[in-house]
């Protein structure tokens, strides 16, 4: 057995920006301050949360996950009822 082809090829992608953001303008990165103004890529009202084109999960009561597991607390509080 001649094993003459024992080449090991690490291929290892380097993504800085894991969305492939096609907007224009693009959007902001996730790790930017206006990271909600990205274009939605889906919305589901039902299940509560919207994902953005920089993939960033937000959430209706204005949490957010980032992609990189990070997550963000609710910064609006979503209805403020004062039942009289
Ligand atoms: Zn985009």
């Amino acid at each position: 057995m001649n094993t003459s082809s024992s080449r090991t090829t690490i291929t290892t992608p380097q993504r800085k920006n894991p969305s492939m953001c096609q907007h224009q303008p693009p959007c902001p990165t996730s790790d930017s301050a206006d990271r909600e103004a990205a274009r939605l890529v889906a919305h589901h009202p039902e299940q509560g949360w919207s994902l953005l084109c920089n993939g960033v999960l937000l959430f209706e009561d204005t949490g957010e996950l980032l992609p990189d597991g990070q997550i963000i607390a609710p910064h609006r509080p979503i209805l403020a009822m004062t039942a009289a």
